[in-house]
């Protein structure tokens, strides 16, 4: 398999679409994206790195963070943390509140936004500091020391971050969070906030291509709990666009607002593609473009 020429394909392919959708603006400080930017990585699980465009640039992490998130409390194990958030597809925005609220305080699944904030809650009760463990995390398995919070994202999420201070403040009072709403927030927008590139972000997915190891060879997830995560983000990972991102990519995959999509392909590959645009659901339109194309030359998806 020629990954290098498949990215290069990948990305004449996306070409039409780069460009394409909106910024994400509700965070005023993620309006500032470029764009033109198309960046695409992939990391094999025999320890190669392959990458094309702006593979190297680092972009808002956003949502894609709360697949790590997650994989870090699965690792102190799941039987309580699938007693707070459920694991359907929630068919509704993000950030929605009347299904949080007709459904208990219990959010649909671990990567709407008020699942990612249990998940982030209850990282913080087994860490101390929920936003440190996932950049350190992602600082290990990418190799890059240097990764970090961008703190003006961070900053101007937690001014406009209403909604999800009403979705955490309605948890609370459904006892479904265990630290101060305040608290979980700011370590929620830690996590998001996070500046990472295509190439950090699929080597810090691999894990999930490798069955639950990590880089060092240590397991972080049994290769049973590795399949739930895949699992779940094919079903829940990327907005109420999940059937249609299943469809034509056929991978589980996670995408965040910042316009990156992180995919795996368990036993081989991660692979990350980025590029601001987004369309109605909130995910990548030229990220999408790509690893539908790179799915498809290369005959690589789960199904
Ligand atoms: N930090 C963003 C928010 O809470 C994440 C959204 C996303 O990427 O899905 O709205």
């Amino acid at each position: 398999m020629n990954y290098q020429d498949l990215l290069y394909t990948a990305m004449r392919d996306a070409r039409p679409a780069i460009g394409q959708g909106r910024v994400a603006d509700y965070i005023p400080a993620l309006a500032a994206a470029d764009p033109q930017a198309f960046g695409m990585a992939l990391a094999t699980v025999s320890g190669e790195v392959y990458g094309v465009g702006d593979w190297e640039r680092p972009f808002s992490i956003q949502s894609i963070s709360k697949v790590f998130s997650l994989a870090l409390v699965l690792a102190h194990g799941g039987d309580y943390l699938w007693k707070r958030v459920g694991r359907e597809p929630s068919g509704n925005p993000f950030n929605s509140l009347i299904q949080l609220e007709a459904e208990g305080g219990i959010p649909r699944n671990p990567f709407i936004n008020a699942g990612a904030l249990v998940v982030t809650d209850r990282l913080q009760t087994l860490t101390g500091d929920a936003g440190i463990t996932v950049r350190d995390f992602l600082r290990r398995e990418a190799g890059s020391p240097a990764l970090d919070t961008d703190r003006n994202v961070a900053f101007s999420e937690a001014v406009n971050g209403h909604r999800n201070a009403a979705l955490a403040h309605f948890m609370a009072s459904c006892d479904n969070l265990e630290n101060p709403v305040d608290t979980v927030l700011a370590q929620y927008y830690a996590q998001c906030a996070l500046s990472a590139s295509c190439r950090d972000l699929a080597l810090a997915g691999l894990f999930l291509a490798r069955h639950g190891v990590l880089a060092d060879g240590s397991r972080l997830l049994s290769g049973s709990e590795a399949k739930k995560v895949n699992a779940t983000l094919l079903t829940c990972g990327t907005y109420d666009a999940a059937g249609e991102f299943a469809y034509r990519v056929g991978l589980p995959g996670k995408s965040g607002v910042g316009g990156g999509i992180l995919a795996i392909v368990p036993g081989r590959a991660a692979l990350c593609a980025w590029s601001p645009g987004l369309d109605s659901a909130g995910n990548s339109m030229a990220a999408v473009a790509a690893l539908d194309a790179f799915t498809t030359h290369s005959g690589l998806s789960v199904f």
